[in-house]
Parts: structure tokens; sequence; C-alpha cells
């Protein structure tokens, strides 16, 4: 018996449940699946629990025909923490565009290490393998920080893409800004300190949530940054010393934003001015 409040579309015959439970959010199989070409009524639902399809950059940029094009098709998704969303080597059957989950996407050595190539939020999407034609990448996606999406089924996605409109222009630039910022990642990872890759992930990441705080480990920082948890441990103390954040058990708390931004090298900053430059919305909400 699920726990939460659940609500069922009434005026639709193949009623689905959204359940508004957190602890779904830490169940990676559980997904709310609303009827796709059904969605009007769904997106409805969705709006009563603040859900919007234009809490998304991308699709907010969009002009109304191009939206509402598109809107029945929506599906909101939760995204709950660690969902793989994305898998190397595998076509993924939709593309999500994020609200309030942060992603992660990864590149997996065989050793078993990893570290991030990129992040993923409100700003943009997931599968952009899918649009630029390649189908697959060496790139898992992962879930980081829970929270909610909608997903568009592949062939909707392409067929919308292919009108070469509005949509198009807007995943190409957004692609351009998620190149932009893998290169200043693997730029960084290369040649600058812990604490400012450190101070630029967490930036990253501040630009996505909705508050000033996040839940996440040493050693899965150490995983995403590439470097081992020790030294992770050891720039977030200087970063505590110094006032900028709090960092108690895995939980994360910026006090100085300003501060960060003083700390940090000039990855965050050119990168996220080529968002800005590029994307319908500046990245921070
Ligand atoms: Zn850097």
């Amino acid at each position: 018996m699920e726990q939460g409040l659940n609500v069922c579309d009434t005026t639709t015959p193949n009623t689905r449940t959204i359940t508004r439970n957190t602890d779904n959010l830490k169940s990676p199989s559980r997904e709310t699946r609303l009827p796709a070409g059904r969605v009007s009524g769904a997106v409805r639902i969705a709006g009563l629990y603040g859900h919007n399809p234009k809490q998304n950059n991308l699709l907010a940029g969009l002009p109304v025909d191009d939206y509402e094009r598109i809107l029945p098709f929506l599906e909101l998704v939760p995204m709950p923490l660690g969902m793989a969303v994305c898998e190397a080597g595998v076509e993924m059957e939709h593309v999500y565009f994020l609200t309030s989950s942060i992603v992660s996407q990864l590149y997996e050595s065989r050793d078993g290490t990893a570290t991030e190539t990129a992040v993923i939020g409100h700003e943009g999407v997931v599968g952009v393998t899918l649009f630029m034609g390649g189908g697959t990448s060496l790139n898992r996606a992962v879930v980081k920080s829970a929270g909610y999406g909608f997903r568009l089924k592949a062939s909707r996605l392409k067929e919308e893409f292919y009108r070469a409109g509005a949509l198009q222009s807007l995943l190409l630039r957004y692609t351009q800004a998620l190149l932009t910022q893998m290169s200043q990642t693997a730029v960084c990872n290369r040649h600058h300190s812990v604490v400012q890759q450190l101070c630029r992930w967490l930036l990253l990441s501040l630009d996505r949530l909705p508050s000033n705080e996040m839940s996440m480990t040493q050693e899965l920082i150490g995983n995403m940054l590439g470097v081992r948890r020790e030294s992770v441990a050891d720039a977030a103390g200087k970063l505590q010393d110094e006032g900028l954040i709090q960092y108690t058990r895995g939980h994360i708390t910026v006090l100085n934003r300003p501060g960060l931004e003083a700390r940090v090298c000039e990855c965050y900053a050119g990168v996220k001015a080529e968002y800005d430059r590029l994307l319908p919305a500046p990245l921070k909400r």
C-alpha cells in the first residue's frame, strides 16, 4: 500500500495515478507514467502539484505554436536519486526535459572509476544523441539530485526536430552550450586545483537547485570530479574554514555564494556566460 497523497485524473477513461510521496524518489524503477496523447489532462494534473513543462527553460523558450504541438505528448516523470536516465551505448527511448531534478553526465572507466563530464538541469535536456543522429554515446546519465522532469518519446522529438523550426534551433544551441561545458570541464580537471574544481562543481549545481543546500557525500563528489575522497575532504575543509560552505554528514550548505565565485577558476564564469548567451533564459532562476 502506497503512502502519500494519490491523485487520479478522473476525466480520462484510463486513469493513472500521480503519487506525491518523496519516498518514491528513492526507487529508480517506480515511475509516474502519464498516457501519451492524452496528457493535456495529465499536464493539467501536474499543474495542480506545481509541475509545469515551462519550468524547463527550453520548453519555456518555444513559441506558442511549437510548444502546444508537443505539449500533449509530454509526460511528467519523477527522477529519483541514482536513476540511470541513459546508459552508455544504449539508445534512449525518450528525451528528458528536466525541471527540478539534476542529472550528471559521466564516463565510467573499465576499472569502475567515473568522472562527470557535464551537469544538466532545468536549462536543458538529456538525450542530445537522439537528435544529433548518433543515437548512442559513451556516457551514462544519472540523477544526482532528485526531482522531476518531462519526457518526450524519441520518435516525437525527431519528428519535431526535423521540422527545422524553433525546437531544432533551441536544441542545437543547447548542444553547443553543453559541448562548451564538457570541454571546459576537461580543462578544469587537468589544470585547476581541487578547491577550484569543487567551487565550480558547487556553483554549477547551485545554479540548477532551488535552494543553497544539497545532499552529496565526499565520496560521490570525488567520483564526479575524478579525484580521491581525501582530496575532496581537504578542499571542503578549506572552503568551510573560509566560511564559504557548511559541510555536515553529506549535507552541504553554501553560505557565501559571492565568496565561492571569487574563489573559483575562470571555468565557471566562462561556461555560465555561454549558457546565458546561447539559451533563452538565464541559467539561474
Ligand atoms: Zn577550472
